[in-house]
């Protein structure tokens, strides 16, 4: 192993063999945290290049069990988000492509640091039941064409065990690194196309749009190399995106979303990524495809699914609680607001409860926030800018307020949706 380190130190390229035996030595607890972190910073500062990239993720893919989905008729469409604050559209979008008749076997994460997990936002919902077996998930697909779940058995365990080394040795933001984590996972859910909502801004995990482009067109590249066709939508978070951040503020958000009501940056990502994995999944032109997706929404028939979901893995929406205890923040400036930071908002909303630091920590679905006013607003002295729903954890007027930057002269508004990368 150290001379495997000193290779990837030296900027060396690593054979598959001498990558499999650094990921088999880890998952069987040969190679020790200390050498593995080692390596893996090494690889974020040499990188890797995409030979290794696809022999990283093919390793990683084969360390578990790959999920068949051949038994489920019609095609079926994954779609992954790199994680946002207050990225709700999983929840959003998968009812409505599963309305219009394609199949979505959807395997979700919970949240660990300052951004969400599908899955804690399901869990607001009281019954909720996001363990299922291999078995019932994919009969659900069978019977209603969606299923949202926790990863089930022994699904990349290379992942799930370096990516909880990565979390902590601050090894998180490397290309290939994410490039290899996030595909070996979309390629192990056996979907037959891939969409990928690739967030960037100050609330993601990549900052620089470069960044985002050359990482969107690995990820396209290695999907391709095993003939699934992946797409990588670039989007904008900088700004939370919609107006609530916390989980069961996000699921109330979802359903206005479902009901075409709702901030209009969270309904154009939904219809984008919706659009695109309707026109696969459907092999129909996008404007066809966005046709009926519009058409899903305003009808209610994208809604319905949606509760066909909930009422299927046994929650119950009416019971969905939100912490009592609510304060209004008021600004006290006038002016356009030019700025509200993601990644700030993320922090606040994770301090009051509404995220975790270990993997142990019990989350506060009720509490969050919910933003009344949207970058580009003029705002008066003394209007509302935001709701907080606390419940044991305290929180300072200056912490809300610092989310916020309103000045003099209107900044250009920032597209939502930046670009579309397929080759
Ligand atoms: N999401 C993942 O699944 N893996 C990463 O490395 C980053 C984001």
């Amino acid at each position: 192993m150290i001379e495997l380190i000193e290779k990837k130190k030296n900027g060396l390229e690593l054979t598959y063999d001498e990558l499999k035996f650094i990921v088999d030595g880890f998952i069987n607890g040969d190679i020790p945290d200390y050498q593995m972190s080692s390596f893996l910073m090494a690889v974020v500062i040499k990188s890797m290049t995409d030979k290794e990239t696809m022999n990283l993720t093919d390793i990683m893919l084969n360390s578990g069990d790959i999920l068949d989905l051949s038994s489920i008729p019609g095609k079926k469409v994954d779609k992954h988000s790199t994680g946002g604050i207050g990225d709700k559209t999983t929840v959003i979008v998968a009812p409505i492509v599963a309305s219009l008749g394609v199949n979505v076997a959807k395997m979700s994460g919970r949240g660990l640091g300052i951004t969400g997990g599908t899955i804690d936002k399901l869990e607001s919902i009281p019954g909720f039941k996001t363990s299922l077996s291999k078995e019932e998930f994919i009969n659900e697909v069978k019977n209603i064409g969606v299923a949202i779940a926790t990863s089930t058995g022994n699904f990349v365990p290379a992942d799930k065990k370096i990516y909880a080394l990565r979390d902590v040795s601050g090894t998180t933001q490397s290309i290939p690194l994410i490039a290899s984590s996030i595909m070996s996972k979309k390629l192990a859910s056996g979907a037959d196309y891939i969409v990928i909502d690739l967030k960037v801004g100050k609330g993601a995990l990549l900052k620089e749009y470069s960044d985002a482009v050359k990482l969107a067109k690995l990820m396209v590249k290695i999907g391709n190399n095993y003939n699934k066709k992946t797409i990588c939508i670039l989007t904008n978070m900088n700004e939370p995106l919609g107006t609530n951040v916390g989980n069961s503020l996000e699921i109330i958000e979802a359903i206005d979303s479902l009901k075409g009501k709702g901030s209009k940056d969270l309904n154009d990502v939904v219809i984008e990524l919706s659009t695109y994995m309707v026109s696969l999944g459907k092999s129909i032109s996008l404007e066809e495809a966005r046709k009926q997706v519009i058409e899903s929404i305003n009808s209610g028939k994208a809604y319905n699914k949606f509760l066909e979901l909930v009422k299927y893995q046994e929650g119950i929406v009416e019971n969905i609680k939100l912490s009592p205890k609510v304060f209004s923040v008021k600004s006290s400036k006038t002016g356009y607001l030019n700025e509200i930071d993601a990644l700030k908002i993320g922090q606040v909303v994770h301090k009051i409860g509404a995220g975790r630091n270990s993997l142990e920590d019990k989350i506060d679905f009720g509490v969050g926030i919910s933003l009344s006013v949207k970058t580009g607003d003029y705002i008066n002295s003394g209007e509302e800018l935001v709701k907080v729903y606390l419940n044991e954890k305290d929180l300072s007027m200056r912490e809300i307020l610092d989310c916020f930057i309103i000045e003099e002269n209107k900044k250009e508004k920032e597209p939502i949706i930046y670009e579309v990368i397929d080759k």
